[in-house]
């Protein structure tokens, strides 16, 4: 009897209808949880560029440095994925009004996909997030709520008001539709690369949904036989303001206990706790990744660095780039490493960051 590997016929399929699809994260809707192909709010979220940044693999020492720029997206941050899949699905499953607690980004996104389809949305951030996200977030019509503290004050705020009011509680990892959208930036990155990933991606962790969404992804094409060669190694990196994670993972820990007095300008990392922490340290340890903390004074100086060289990055980007220097100094990255940054958002919103690193000169 001949035995055939279904599954691996199924992803070859899937690899040849990828070839006549659109350049946004839709083309992989097989593998979304996304019903019907008009619930989709496309404003071209996803296929975003990796590219090499000239001399900077040299300056680093190693093989290749790849940036994966997820400012590029509507709203500039990859919070576009997380949001264009949400509320497709809040759509889909009749839903008129949804809540999350943000720094910023997310709240951002989530009220530009809402508005196109006149889904109500509720956004609960802290009061000292960047002034630009709660603009924006009333451009598209968003309800702001100014909560004083910090994100998992906002998140309680949220949930209060949701139960009271019977809104949808979108908060990052509540509902199980964000990661999945986030999950589009794993599929990218394998297909981008041939169906063969390079040997480090570093990933500036907030909650982590992104980390734990593009491991998701990966395992899923494996599953289906699209992904040949090793797992890269999965690197976390955290500003030392707020760096509940990489203490965990130094610590050998399996859930990172919370992070007082949470503080960077990097506003997208300062959880100081992550709902998914157990999965982001388990995605670490199986890929033989590592977690790094830097300093906001080297985020700041990284984020000049990636401008000079035309990249716009925003601290949390940075860091990335800030990680990727400890470690090679460290011994965690070798000079034979191919290295991707997870850029995940444009220094667009941060003009405090941006003043940081651009002083008026006299
Ligand atoms: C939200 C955010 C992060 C962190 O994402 P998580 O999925 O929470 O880890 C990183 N960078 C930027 C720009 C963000 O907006």
């Amino acid at each position: 009897m001949v035995d055939y590997d279904l599954e691996r016929l199924w992803g070859e399929r899937f690899r040849l209808a990828l070839a006549g699809r659109e350049p946004n994260m839709w083309r992989y809707r097989e593998l979304l949880p996304v019903e019907h192909a008009g619930s989709v709010v496309s404003l071209g979220e996803g296929w975003t560029p990796v590219f090499q940044v000239p001399g900077l693999a040299a300056r680093l020492g190693v093989r290749e440095l790849w940036v994966k720029d997820e400012g590029v997206n509507p709203t500039g941050t990859f919070k576009a994925r997380g949001a264009a899949c949400g509320i497709a699905r809040a759509a889909e499953l009749g839903i008129g009004d949804v809540a999350l607690a943000t720094a910023g980004n997310a709240g951002e996104a989530w009220a530009c996909y809402g508005a196109p389809i006149a889904l109500r949305v509720h956004v609960a951030m802290p009061a000292d997030a960047p002034e630009a996200n709660r603009l924006q977030c009333r451009l598209y019509g968003a309800h702001v709520i100014d909560v004083d503290g910090l994100i998992s004050d906002a998140g309680r705020v949220v949930e209060e008001m949701a139960a009271e009011r019977g809104w949808f509680d979108a908060s990052t990892l509540k509902e199980p539709y964000r990661i999945e959208g986030k999950k589009t930036l794993g599929f990218e990155l394998a297909e981008q690369f041939g169906w063969r990933l390079p040997d480090a991606v570093i990933y500036p962790a907030g909650g982590g949904v992104g980390l734990i969404g593009m491991w998701r992804a990966w395992a899923q094409l494996r599953a289906i036989g699209l992904l040949e060669g090793d797992w890269p190694r999965l690197i976390v990196t955290q500003s030392e303001g707020c760096a509940p994670l990489v203490r965990a993972f130094e610590l050998g820990l399996d859930e990172a206990p919370p992070w007082p007095d949470a503080e960077t300008i990097a506003h997208g990392l300062r959880v100081p706790r992550a709902r998914g922490d157990f999965l982001v340290l388990r995605a670490i340890r199986e890929t033989k990744g590592t977690a790094v903390a830097v300093p906001d004074r080297l985020i700041v100086e990284a984020m000049g660095e990636l401008g000079r060289r035309g990249v716009s990055a925003s601290p949390e980007g940075a860091a990335t780039l800030a990680a990727a220097m400890r470690l090679r100094e460290r011994g965690d990255l070798g000079n034979e490493d191919r290295v991707v940054l997870i850029n995940t958002g444009s220094a667009g919103n941060y003009d405090e960051a941006v003043a940081i690193v651009t002083p008026r000169r006299l």
